[in-house]
């Protein structure tokens, strides 16, 4: 418990005891009630930022059994894992916590087509650097996860041998296909004729030969930090667009031309289109 936790530290709980603080046990236990309550109302449960192997296996079971459930990770629970906080310390604290390195491999496992995991998202919490000072209770958790997103799963799937088989596109179902889908989300998502252009172009790989470190520079919101800063990301983002407006081009951005997200009536709750 939290107070054994102060009591056995002396009363300040360093960030590495993050994962033992919110430990597994309440992940696990919070899926299991919530897939119970999908089980019994037929709603449709998804369940974010998945960061144990133990989840994992209960979805699958859920899933096989017919129950209505999806579910998503973060980049942080799929790069990091709770031996990182000896280099990254509080930059890596967040909720729920980071943990093994067989959580790493279990959740790289499963993004695999077929596998349990539905979707990434981010997490996104771009948090001060003063804000992530003091200890595991005190610290902000949280980090700044959008920016970096599509160039650090495309740096998974070279590096993980856990994805070897699992190509870019994979990358885009997860990524794009399928919040849309399972959101409902009004001509987004996919590239067809009619629908918002929402693009991200990458630089072929024959010019990013040599992989660029992230900086904390480079981060273009006000935080100015990221938890990547000294990760090679060899994919490069040239150009995004955002409603067909030209919203960033090698470095430079552009004004964001915001349009209201539409949801389509009857959002389908399988997965399917
Ligand atoms: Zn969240």
């Amino acid at each position: 418990s939290r107070e054994k936790l102060l009591e056995e530290c002396g009363g300040s709980i360093p960030v590495e005891r993050h994962p033992d603080v919110r430990p597994r046990s309440a992940c696990v236990e919070a899926t299991r009630r919530a897939i119970d309550l999908a089980r019994r109302s037929g709603a449709h449960l998804h369940i974010c930022h998945i960061s144990t192997a133990d989840e994992l296996q209960l979805i699958k079971e859920a899933k096989a059994e017919g129950v209505k459930v999806t579910a998503e990770t973060c980049p942080q629970y799929l790069l990091f894992d709770r031996n990182d906080f000896d280099r990254l310390g509080a930059r890596i604290k967040c909720n729920p916590a980071i943990k093994d390195s067989s959580d790493r491999i279990a959740l790289l496992r499963e993004l695999l087509p077929g596998g349990v995991i539905d979707t990434i998202a981010t997490d996104h919490a771009p948090h001060l650097l003063s804000q992530k000072e003091g200890d595991a209770l005190t610290a902000a958790s949280g980090m700044p996860m959008v920016q970096f997103s599509l160039r650090a799963m495309l740096e998974l799937l070279d590096t993980e041998s856990e994805l070897q088989t699992a190509g870019p596109e994979r990358i885009a179902e997860l990524m794009a296909h399928n919040p849309a889908r399972l959101l409902g989300l009004d001509r987004r998502g996919f590239i067809r004729e009619g629908y918002y252009a929402d693009l991200v172009l990458l630089e072929p790989s024959s010019q990013t030969a040599i992989p660029s470190k992230v900086t904390d520079a480079e981060v273009a919101g006000r935080c100015g930090w990221t938890p990547l800063a000294g990760m090679s990301l060899t994919p490069k983002v040239r150009t995004t667009f955002v409603n067909g407006t030209e919203a960033y081009d090698r470095g430079t951005f552009a004004t964001p031309h915001g349009s209201p997200l539409r949801f389509t009536s009857g959002t389908s709750s399988d997965g399917k289109e």
